[in-house]
């Protein structure tokens, strides 16, 4: 350890994103010994959380396996259910639904991916099923069935990855029991003022309302959409993206647990704006994402309660937000993490995965109290890339669809779109390639189920598939299928597995 290691970390905000971040510090320093650094947390119970997030990805079995979570005990004390991946209604047009499941199409073949293959047997065989019938997940979802994946070699039993939907609120509090077994101190106050260092401009305090004054050498910042540190004291400008996903208000009510026990979310297109559906096993979270240009508060309150399947336990709440990010979520010694650092709407369920990106890079990139700004660099550009790739992946549902039957779809047809994003998808209509720009985003088969899924059907495929002997593919993707519905057949139902393996206490 050097004389310059940090002696004090404040983290401002208690939501998912502070016990996010304070747990795997927490980990990790508990190893430093007695030079530990203090890890603060600073929470205020009178402005809250933001209490939505229920849904994820795949990942954060990663980062709960990092903490040397107990998946059973995590599934139980988060009332969480398993998610295969999610069901899109309405989207492509009214009607339209499919499947954007968590796993690929199968293993690849001659070394090209398998849904090239499909893509050149839909072109000459007639009747060819639909690609989902080739992903485990999305077998395994219209039937309700769920286990975890099994064996080593590649086969149907673990063609799949799976993330979870859990209570925000019960999570964060799981991860505040963990942080604080391992030395995280967590304080209860009002910031109202936040103290720079006059020679450089870092923070070096925080103040309280009734006084005390909370000093640190590294601050990260998960006030939420207030961004106190990133936004207010250090004035990072915040990159503004209304004009590609123009939805700036949601409206959140629990309903009633519905049978069957769904392992995927759901996400149905609506006039101005899409309605989620998120099952756990307590209730259901649903919400409305709108523009408010498009419909009024009430309206899409109206809109939301018609569209639930079971009672709601409670009356909408409103909530407003502003689609982009802050320019630098690191600048000098802040950095932002969570909703301070920027917001894109829950349609893939983004936000949690880039709450755990960002606390990994600090991990990676952590800074002694030199703070060289080349680490602080790097960091944001990762984070950069990660959010724009991110960001074009949630325009693509709104570009590639064929609605128009409302304001909001007719000004989506008209938006400009990210250059990055129209040579992603020229990429696909013009020779069925998929551009991945950011490995730490979505994957082929992401972009490949929603192009399709949309509607989108490319006027080429890989011209070396058209060298293969058409009916030995026809005949293995036959068998393929069959070893799918046969292995989903034999799975148990997500409700059944729940009661067994993970029960809400
Ligand atoms: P918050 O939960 O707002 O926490 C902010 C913290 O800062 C609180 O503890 C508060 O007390 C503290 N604080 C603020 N000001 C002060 C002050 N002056 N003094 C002291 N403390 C202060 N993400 C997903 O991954 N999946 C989803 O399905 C999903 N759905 C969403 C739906 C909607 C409509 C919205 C808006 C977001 C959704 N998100 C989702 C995003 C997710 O909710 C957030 O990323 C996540 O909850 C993290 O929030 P946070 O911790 O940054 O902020």
């Amino acid at each position: 350890m050097s004389d310059l290691s940090l002696r004090k970390i404040v983290i401002v905000g208690g939501g998912t994103a502070g016990w996010m971040a304070a747990a795997p510090l927490a980990q990790l320093f508990a190893r430093a010994g007695a030079r530990r650094p203090e890890i603060v947390l600073v929470e205020s119970p009178d402005i809250g959380t933001i209490g939505v997030g229920e849904a994820t990805l795949p990942p954060i079995r990663a980062y709960n396996k990092t903490l040397g979570l107990d998946e059973a005990d995590f599934v139980r004390q988060t009332q969480g259910s398993f998610k295969l991946g999610i069901e899109f209604r309405d989207w492509g047009h009214v009607g339209n639904r499919f499947f954007h499941g968590f796993g690929d199409f199968g293993p690849a073949i001659e070394g090209r991916s398998p849904w090239q293959h499909w893509l050149r047997l839909q072109r000459s065989v007639a009747d060819m099923p639909t690609y989902e019938d080739w992903s485990t997940p999305t077998v395994m979802a219209r039937r309700n069935r769920f286990t975890l994946p099994e064996g080593g070699a590649p086969s149907a039993a673990n063609a799949f990855s799976f993330a979870y939907h859990f209570d925000a609120g019960l999570y964060a509090a799981y991860l505040r029991d963990y942080a604080m077994q391992r030395g995280a101190q967590r304080i209860e106050g009002l910031i109202v003022d936040v103290e720079l260092r006059p020679e450089d401009g870092f923070v070096a305090a925080v103040k309280l309302q009734d006084g005390r004054r909370i000093d640190g050498d590294l601050f990260i910042d998960c006030s939420g959409f207030r961004a106190l540190l990133v936004g207010g004291a250090m004035q990072s400008p915040f990159e503004d993206w209304s004009e590609l996903l123009p939805c700036n208000s949601a409206q959140a009510v629990p309903s009633e647990r519905v049978e069957p026990l769904t392992p995927y979310t759901q996400s149905t297109a609506k006039a101005a704006g899409w309605q989620w559906r998120i099952p756990l096993q307590h209730r259901t979270g649903n919400g409305h994402v709108y523009c408010s240009s498009f419909i009024s508060d009430d309206e899409a309150a109206a809109t939301l309660l018609a569209g639930l399947d079971s009672k709601a336990l409670d009356t909408p709440r409103q909530l407003r937000f502003t689609t982009g990010r802050r320019k630098q979520g690191w600048v000098k010694n802040v950095v932002a993490i969570g909703l301070s650092s920027g917001f894109l709407e829950p349609l893939e369920s983004t936000s949690i995965q880039l709450i755990m990106d960002a606390v990994g890079r600090l991990i990676q990139f952590l800074p002694d109290r030199n703070f060289k700004p080349h680490l602080a660099a790097e960091f944001n550009r990762l984070m950069a890339r990660q959010y724009e790739s991110i960001r074009d992946f949630i325009v693509l549902h709104y570009k590639v669809t064929a609605r128009r039957d409302s304001e909001l779809w007719r000004y989506c047809a008209a938006m400009p779109m990210p250059d990055s994003l129209a040579h992603q998808i020229e990429l696909f209509r013009s020779t069925g390639r998929v551009a991945v720009l950011d490995p730490d985003s979505f994957a082929e088969p992401s972009w490949v189920s929603l192009f399709l899924g949309l509607g989108l059907r490319p006027e080429a495929c890989d011209p070396f598939v058209d060298l293969i002997d058409v009916q030995a593919l026809l005949q293995h993707f036959v068998r393929l299928r069959q070893a799918i519905t046969q292995t989903v057949a034999g799975m148990p139902d997500h409700a059944d597995y729940i009661a067994k393996h993970a029960p809400a206490p």
